[in-house]
């Protein structure tokens, strides 16, 4: 089409049109303009009228170039767009809640999404295919849920930390017959950092070692005391398999979303959240998005992220073309320039031309955003709880074990100032993973390991996200610095920098008592006289110097990665194959 009416003819369209009036104004024949008012998803008569932005969307694809005759008094403007909390109260109504499932792996988080889906999904459209879109929408008794078809903590928080909270209930699963296990505990703290109500699904209680009281109990334990035990937590015992108590968790899900008012505004510029995006063979760049303020329409010029579109189509999760999304109503939005990431925020603009100019607007004020908003570093935190902005240190605490874990629990709860305290938001045995760096850019907090090390991915991420990990293997220190960073004392900032690691693969004695890691670097490089930590079992048993390195019978200064070595480590000698070696240094910053 675009060839055959290729001459870029300016026009001028005003707010609504007719399509009669559209193809005069163009000289192009009705018939082909209702035909690209189909490709574009509006179905539409030679009387019909059509608002602007559709018809300027068929006329722009015809190859006109466009302008507004006069923009609509009430159209919003980027610059006038109310931000959430701004929004005119009596503008709200209630929406459905938005639920994301967490809870450990393999207790039937994916099993329960298919049993709702299954039993309660919105009822199909004819023609419509049910797709996977990245959430869906169940129906109890007339009012609809909006379930996040990605479940975990780590996703979860992944769209935190890029600044979209997306989620209003978070369903924590619980097996029955394994009660509360690591990633429950991680989940748990992840929910409480976002501040999300929880409901608590028992699931698995067709199996015969199903216990829902020890779950409870554990449930407790955690903080989250069940309502039939005089606290403030749903639990629901449900079996996902044999889809028993599902029509229960919807009702509790729906009176907690009323308890809670969950209100949004649908008379405004749309905006929202994308859920799931990717480049479809016949369709282009895709997005699922969550709109959550707002109501989006076919023909609405949109930002997402770093990227911008018009809609061409928007597809429901029954697979239905539909013309519009309210809010916590997931749609497949067609007509994007590029795919937009998950947890990008989405907001429609008055014009593409607009849209355009926001995006290179918006990957500046991220890169400022990001400069400004990453999580504090333990330098800087003295400055913000002396103006009162900060009254608690957010922590994130993994230890080697779960002794070491409740030691240094033990010792932080000592630790205060008169302006500021200690608040361990998530701690557990084990190395700092990508989760963690996600959590505290999410939560805005620092991470302190004891005993342990950092995964090579969270490290990456850290130093991406600008998160602050700091590493001891002296309890005493580990509380003295946290201390003295709230009373403002610590100057400067020590920064450790990983510089590479080896694997010992054979130990030798030399002289009387010296033993000698013959290793292979792995990657980076290890340097005499440089630091050196050794880690058995994910965990460091020793740190001190690299006191000798040798290339065969040579003493070298430095190996890179794929040679090997023989290694002495200062005051150590207890060497065992499988140890890794990780080379670092300290920066004062
Ligand atoms: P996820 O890792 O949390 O998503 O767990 P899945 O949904 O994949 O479930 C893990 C396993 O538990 C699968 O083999 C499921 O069939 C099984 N499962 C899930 N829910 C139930 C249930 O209610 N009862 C029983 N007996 N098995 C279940």
């Amino acid at each position: 089409m675009t060839t055959k009416y290729s001459a870029p003819r300016r026009i001028s369209i005003p707010s609504t049109v007719t399509v009669r009036h559209l193809s005069d104004m163009t000289s192009v024949e009705a018939i082909d303009i209702i035909k690209q008012l189909m490709r574009n998803g509006v179905m539409a008569t030679v009387n019909q009228v059509i608002d602007f932005e559709t018809a300027a969307m068929a006329a722009t694809d015809l190859g006109f170039a466009v302008v507004a005759q006069e923009a609509p008094a009430d159209e919003p403007s980027s610059a006038a767009k109310p931000e959430f909390a701004e929004e005119d109260a009596s503008q709200l109504v209630p929406k459905p809640p938005v639920v994301t499932i967490l809870g450990h792996v393999d207790h039937g988080k994916t099993t329960l999404l298919d049993a709702i889906r299954q039993t309660n999904v919105v009822a199909q459209e004819a023609g419509g295919i049910t797709q996977h879109i990245g959430a869906y929408q169940a129906e109890y008794n007339g009012n609809l849920i909006t379930f996040l078809d990605t479940p975990g903590h780590e996703a979860f928080t992944a769209m935190r930390a890029r600044g979209a909270q997306a989620t209003d209930i978070a369903i924590l699963v619980v097996a029955a017959d394994d009660g509360v296990m690591p990633q429950t505990t991680e989940a748990i703290n992840h929910a409480k950092a976002a501040r999300v109500p929880i409901i608590a699904v028992i699931n698995k209680v067709d199996r015969p070692s199903a216990d829902i009281d020890r779950v409870k109990r554990q449930l407790a334990e955690h903080g989250l005391l069940p309502e039939d035990w005089g606290g403030d937590v749903i639990t629901v015992p449900v079996s996902a398999t044999k889809k028993t108590g599902i029509d229960e968790l919807l009702e509790n899900l729906l009176v907690l979303s009323e308890v809670q008012e969950f209100k949004a505004n649908p008379n405004r510029a749309a905006r929202g959240v994308v859920v799931e995006a990717q480049i479809d063979k016949s369709k282009g760049p895709t997005a699922t998005v969550l709109v959550q303020q707002g109501t989006l329409r076919i023909g609405d010029s949109l930002v997402l992220g770093d990227t911008w579109g018009r809609v061409k189509a928007l597809i429901s999760a029954s697979g239905k073309r539909v013309r519009e999304a309210t809010p916590a109503t997931p749609v497949e939005v067609l007509g994007l320039d590029s795919v937009p990431e998950a947890g990008d925020i989405f907001d429609v603009v008055t014009n593409v031309q607009s849209a355009r100019e926001q995006v290179a607007e918006r990957r500046r004020q991220r890169d400022i955003l990001r400069a400004a908003s990453h999580a504090l570093s333990l330098g800087e935190l003295y400055s913000r709880i002396q103006s009162g902005e900060l009254q608690e240190l957010p922590l994130i605490l993994k230890c080697d074990v779960q002794g070491s874990l409740d030691a240094v629990r033990n010792a932080l709860d000592g630790v205060s100032s008169e302006k500021a305290q200690v608040r361990i938001i998530h701690s557990a045995a084990g190395t700092v993973t990508e989760s963690d760096v996600l959590l505290a850019t999410a939560s805005k907090a620092i991470i302190v390991g004891f005993n342990t090390r950092v995964e090579p991915g969270a490290r990456g991420l850290a130093e991406q996200e600008r998160v602050e990990i700091r590493l001891y293997d002296i309890i005493y220190r580990l509380t003295d610095e946290i201390e003295q960073a709230l009373q403002g004392l610590l100057q400067p900032e020590e920064h450790e920098v990983i510089d590479g690691h080896a694997l010992v693969k054979t130990v030798f004695s030399v002289g009387r008592r010296g033993r000698i890691a013959g290793c292979q670097v792995a990657d980076g490089v290890l340097t005499r006289g440089g630091k050196v930590r050794v880690i058995r079992s994910r965990r460091a048993v020793h740190t001190s110097s690299l006191n000798s390195l040798r290339r065969f019978k040579d003493n070298v200064r430095e190996v890179s990665a794929g040679f090997e070595c023989g290694v002495g480590v200062e005051g150590f000698t207890d060497f065992q194959e499988e140890d890794l070696l990780e080379a670092f240094h300290v920066e004062i910053r």
